[in-house]
């Protein structure tokens, strides 16, 4: 090749240019690919929760460029559903997908960042993690233990659990046997109920034989795959999990190998795949919930009587209010979502919940059916005064649903 001096010289500028960015490559690792561990505490084929972290692997890879390679083992490899804790904590897995009141047992604080009883709803807990102070409380708790946690998801409001008899009174909750995890478990032993721990692939069983009585789950999606409505009609309303967030739990260390444009992708990623995860759960519950109504039409909608919602909401706030005071941290973070969900729940109350019960409560109309409301131009959304909440209730009563809140003490 016989070139000319100045394309000599160009030649070499593009060499050197070339040697230049391979170098600021390696240097600033623009291109190096880390490959992280995930143990989740859900197997993939688990409805909704388990395919989120396929997502979350998927939006961390793609938003990378492939940096991120991201392996997930699930229990049926790691043996272990509720060890993700403890694999990130040490290192073992770099990452962590779980929901962290599964470790109350561990540290009582973990309870507060998955459900509260009679606690915060998904809307107002998110709102409060955000922008009012959550995330930073939850820095600062999990630093202790060397790791850092993403918020990942909701299921959204949980149902009471499926019983085989109704529940008329405080004094039916004595020796019923029950199967409820954490605070709602704890919450109901106060109150008389036997707390029993039977595993999830025989939970079916001992409902049918009688081992339990009564079992709380999730919502319809998780619930029907495992058939309890088969054997017990009375579906009650929740008070035990308004929410239910999961979390990416992330090693310190690990994340601190990664370059700052990663880190964020992480984080970006658990949240991505955790509001797929919500708008799909929402999806699911109600799809799944209008098949098993049409199916099995024998199973009743009931809330449990006003004074078991107190009993229960007492017994609560006693179990929080000893743990408060057994840990100054506990207590810092109660006291700031106590401080949020007085005004969150003011808010819910005049918007999302007064919306819901005025335009159900509307006569005549179906509160299955809110679209068709005021389409006929025969009502007024606008006039449903609180004799239509009334009549919501009644009319709802009749599928068993009571969606009025006339008859729940204030929150
Ligand atoms: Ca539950």
């Amino acid at each position: 090749m016989n070139l000319k001096l100045y394309e000599r010289i160009e030649m070499k500028k593009i060499f050197l240019f070339a040697c230049l960015m391979l170098l600021g490559s390696q240097l600033f690792g623009d291109d190096k690919v880390y490959r992280l561990r995930l143990a989740s505490t859900w197997e993939a084929t688990t409805p909704v929760l388990g395919a989120a972290a396929e997502d979350f692997k998927n939006y961390a890879e793609s938003l990378s460029g492939g940096r991120l390679q991201i392996r997930i083992d699930t229990p049926s490899k790691h043996k272990a559903s509720f060890g993700v804790f403890d694999f990130v904590k040490s290192g073992q897995y770099d990452l962590g997908y779980t929901s962290l009141y599964y470790y109350k047992g561990k540290d009582a604080k973990t309870m507060l960042w998955t459900a509260v009883p009679f606690g915060m709803t998904t809307d107002e807990q998110h709102a409060w993690y955000y922008y009012g102070g959550g995330r930073e409380l939850n820095d600062k708790m999990f630093a202790q233990y060397g790791m850092k946690t993403f918020l990942m998801g909701s299921t959204g409001m949980q149902m009471g659990g499926w019983f085989k008899k109704e529940i008329n009174s405080v004094a039916d909750l004595q020796g019923l046997k029950f199967r409820i995890p954490g605070l709602g478990g704890e919450v109901m032993s106060k109150l008389g109920a036997t707390i029993n721990t039977v595993p999830t692939g025989e939970l079916f069983m001992a409902l049918e034989m009688g081992t339990i009585d009564a079992v709380e789950w999730v919502s319809p999606v998780y619930d029907m795959p495992l058939g309890f409505h088969k054997v017990a009609k009375y579906y009650y309303t929740g008070w035990q999990e308004p929410m239910g967030d999961c979390q990416l739990l992330v090693n310190q260390k690990a994340l601190e190998k990664l370059p700052a444009d990663l880190q964020a992708i992480l984080e970006a990623a658990a949240r991505l795949a955790g509001e797929n995860f919500q708008n799909k759960g929402f999806y699911e519950n109600a799809r799944i919930w209008a098949e098993l109504k049409a199916q099995f039409p024998d199973v009743q909608v009931r809330d449990f009587p006003a004074d078991v919602i107190v009993a229960l909401k007492k017994a609560t706030n006693e179990i929080l209010d000893e743990e408060a005071a057994k840990d100054p941290m506990f207590k810092e973070i109660l006291d700031s979502q106590r401080a949020f969900l007085k005004i969150g729940r003011e808010w819910n109350k005049i918007s999302t919940v007064a919306y819901i019960n005025n335009v159900s409560g509307i006569a005549g109309e179906s509160a299955a059916n809110p679209i068709s409301v005021g389409s006929s131009g025969t009502t007024n959304p606008d006039s449903a005064s609180s004799e239509n909440h009334s009549a919501a209730s009644d009319s709802n009563a009749t599928d068993g649903k009571n969606l009025g809140a006339t008859n729940r003490p204030a929150q």
